[in-house]
């Protein structure tokens, strides 16, 4: 039998069918239970009146207090409207109807007091408001103080079939009323009462309906709480099932390959942060569990070093290992790094990429499957093309600063017997996003750059500047430096884009002629050997300026480098353009990332900008990007789901997500399974999350 709740929206007092039908197109409401928990997005304070003369453009919304002077219909056919013409003692003011006219005609009556409630246009240099909402002031004095009125978001073809916030307004009314004494409680009383949260049922009413702020605040909070705290609990949960159901090899010990790496060919000191880090991964793979790490490390904080470790200890235990990167360039980049550092120590190392040549390809095969190599690093032709291994204990995927890695890492994680998993990011997710996102992933952050490291210097310019910057560019060549210029890239018009490209290269070579200089370039449309052969030049400083699209956004390494130029930098996100400019400062040398924009830059590039110019702190950028961009436009989260949350804001309600993990975590540690009586509603609530689809275990 159906819940209250689960009751199919249709039945409430004025949806019906076709309304119902369009709910559940436009905003996903289908029952009693998605209606409640349709949420106002702001609300507006239904007990201020304003004067006429107060209104301004500003204002979404105004109450005022009136009598009506003229009714007139005017115009034909689709133009055919209704005006009225409303005074208070400082002015006056139009209302408008298109629709409904005949109904709302015969009803506005002269001499009679109204309140009138709506959004001011302008129209003509006039202000009116359309489709007002009129009451009579007597009727309006009478009712309870109702002091909040929320504003819901529709969509033009809700408003259309008379569904606009003020009809769901009058809709949720009716569903609040009907509700009374049937919204089940999914918090234990315990819980409830050491937070003071008010119950389900009284949350929900003054969520909709708040006498005051207070009572608003309070429903608010425990909304937010719940929703977060639901979130948490299933994610942990699922990450303990997963951990009794599987076994994860045991690293118990390192040997030969980590202790001479690190006596004879460890190449610097590693950082307190890569030690600590790396003494949190052994920990892992030497206990029984299986390994889901997320690793994160602002661009250049060494995280190749920490996969490094982690796959000696891998080979020390008998095992093979795989890192995946995401470009052929940084592939080859971790294989010629990683071959150096291991030098003489007798690790094998190969590579296998989309371009690597069938009969290379089944001699990797066979010699994976005899056990023969060590470590196996490629792209995600590793995936697509699938390579049996003898034992591969552990996999790698560096770099993709895409939030597609937890996908990957879980694929990973589904076989029977899972390897152990580290996904290494660059880029900075606020930590907010990172427990919402991957919760059940356990997170070791570097928040240390290598010694000796300046932070970059960020200009900003417009095209105008241009001959400057030549100059600039010029005087660092023959100090020996090396330089990038990166061209954005942007999918609609990839013909159009690499024209531009060209062009820019021709110029640079025009004012940066052979034999003096040397120039380089790389895209994405070039053939994986021509690329190889351009970048390495560059890696060899025979080329002294790369001109390139976002190919090099992603982990490559030339220390030399010490300027970034990035062409149209407002057309870059703002984690792009941080990512790029990691690719200098690593070396002793100051370096700089000079962003040259158009002459004409929207707000919020702007905005970007700035901040780039104002921080080197990636995660004090990635917080930047969220609240510029908002959680739903990041990258991978949108088809994902994962952050439709329906009221907690992941920035602003930091302390209560705290909060709501770690409680849930200790409800876990003393009941796994949730199978105490006191948390049984919250198993409730998790099956019930399930039932709605709502996996935040497996986005994929
Ligand atoms: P990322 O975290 O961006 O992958 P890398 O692993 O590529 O960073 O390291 C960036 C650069 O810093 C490399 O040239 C690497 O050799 C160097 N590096 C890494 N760790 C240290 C350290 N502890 N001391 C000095 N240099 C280091
Ligand atoms: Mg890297």
């Amino acid at each position: 039998m159906k819940t209250f709740l689960e009751t199919p929206v249709e039945f409430l007092k004025g949806v019906g069918p076709k309304r119902a039908e369009l709910l559940k197109k436009e905003v996903d409401i289908h029952t009693f239970g998605d209606l409640i928990s349709y949420y106002p997005f702001r609300y507006v304070d239904r007990s201020r009146i304003y004067k006429i003369k107060e209104i301004e453009p500003d204002l979404a919304y105004v109450q005022l207090r009136g009598t009506i002077t003229q009714v007139r219909i005017i115009g034909e056919k689709r133009a055919r409207r209704m005006s009225a013409i409303f005074r208070d003692n400082t002015g006056e003011i139009e209302l408008v109807w298109f629709q409904g006219i005949k109904w709302i005609e015969g009803t506005l009556l002269p001499n009679v007091e109204y309140i009138v409630f709506g959004k001011p246009t302008v129209f003509n240099r006039r202000y009116n408001i359309a489709h007002p909402e009129v009451e009579r002031a007597a009727d309006f004095d009478r009712t309870i103080a109702q002091t909040l009125q929320g504003i819901y978001s529709t969509t033009e073809k809700l408003k259309n079939r008379g569904l606009a916030s003020k009809n769901l307004v009058k809709l949720l009314k009716e569903l609040v009323l009907q509700s009374q004494g049937k919204i089940p409680e999914n918090l234990p009383e315990e819980i409830r009462s050491k937070l003071s949260l008010i119950c389900r049922e009284e949350a929900l009413r003054h969520i909709h309906f708040p006498e005051d702020q207070k009572k608003l605040q309070k429903a608010q909070a425990r909304l937010k709480f719940e929703e977060l705290f639901f979130i948490q609990l299933s994610l942990l949960k699922g990450k303990i099932i997963r951990q009794q159901k599987i076994n994860g090899f045991v690293f118990a010990s390192v040997g030969e390959y980590v202790n001479r790496f690190y006596r004879e060919n460890l190449p610097f000191i590693l950082t307190e942060a890569q030690k600590r880090v790396i003494k949190e991964i052994r920990k892992d793979l030497g206990s029984r569990k299986q390994m889901n790490r997320l690793l994160q490390g602002d661009v250049g904080s060494g995280k190749t070093m920490v996969a490094l470790m982690s796959m000696l200890i891998a080979a020390d235990n008998g095992y093979q290992s795989c890192l995946m990167a995401p470009t052929e360039i940084l592939a080859i980049q971790h294989f010629n790094t990683l071959t150096r550092m291991t030098a003489g120590l007798g690790v094998r190392i190969d590579l296998l990429t989309g371009s690597t040549p069938a009969s290379k390809r089944r001699e990797l095969h066979e010699q994976l499957q005899a056990g023969e190599l060590h470590i196996l690093i490629g792209t995600h032709a590793l995936i697509e093309d699938p390579v049996l291994f003898k034992n591969l204990g552990l996999v790698i995927i560096d770099e993709q600063h895409r939030f597609g890695v937890a996908q990957r890492a879980r694929m990973w994680s589904k076989s029977d017997n899972p390897p152990h998993v580290l996904v290494m990011t660059a880029t900075p997710i606020p930590r907010t996003l990172a427990m919402t996102l991957y919760g059940d992933l356990d997170i070791s952050v570097i928040d240390e750059l290598p010694p000796g490291r300046k932070p970059v210097k960020t200009l900003l310019y417009t095209d105008s500047a241009r001959l400057r910057i030549f100059g600039f560019m010029k005087k660092k060549i023959q100090e020996g430096r090396q330089i990038y210029i990166v061209y954005p890239l942007i999918k609609e018009s990839e013909t159009m884009d690499l024209k531009h490209l060209a062009d820019g290269y021709e110029s640079i070579v025009r004012d940066f002629p052979p034999p003096e200089y040397a120039v380089s370039i790389v895209h994405g449309k070039m053939r994986p050997a021509d690329k190889d052969y351009e970048m390495q030049r560059f890696v060899k400083n025979q080329t002294q300026i790369m001109v390139s699209t976002t190919v090099i956004e992603v982990g490559v390494d030339v220390p030399n480098a010490s300027v970034m130029i990035i062409e149209n930098a407002e057309r870059f996100g703002l984690s792009q353009l941080h990512q790029l400019r990691g690719r200098v400062g690593r070396g002793a040398d100051q370096s700089f990332c000079i962003l040259i924009t158009g002459e004409k830059v929207t707000t919020e590039a702007r905005k970007r900008l700035q901040t780039m110019v104002e921080t080197n702190d990636g995660f004090r950028i990635a917080e930047a990007d969220l609240q510029l961009r908002g959680p739903g436009d990041l990258q991978g989260t949108k088809q994902s789901g994962i952050l439709d949350l329906k009221i907690a804001d992941i920035i602003r309600d930091e302390k209560i997500l705290k909060y709501a993990r770690n409680l849930a975590n200790d409800i876990l540690n003393e009941d796994p399974l949730l199978e105490l009586d006191k948390n049984k509603p919250l198993a409730r609530q998790l099956d019930k999350m399930k039932k709605d689809h709502v996996n935040w275990g497996l986005i994929s």
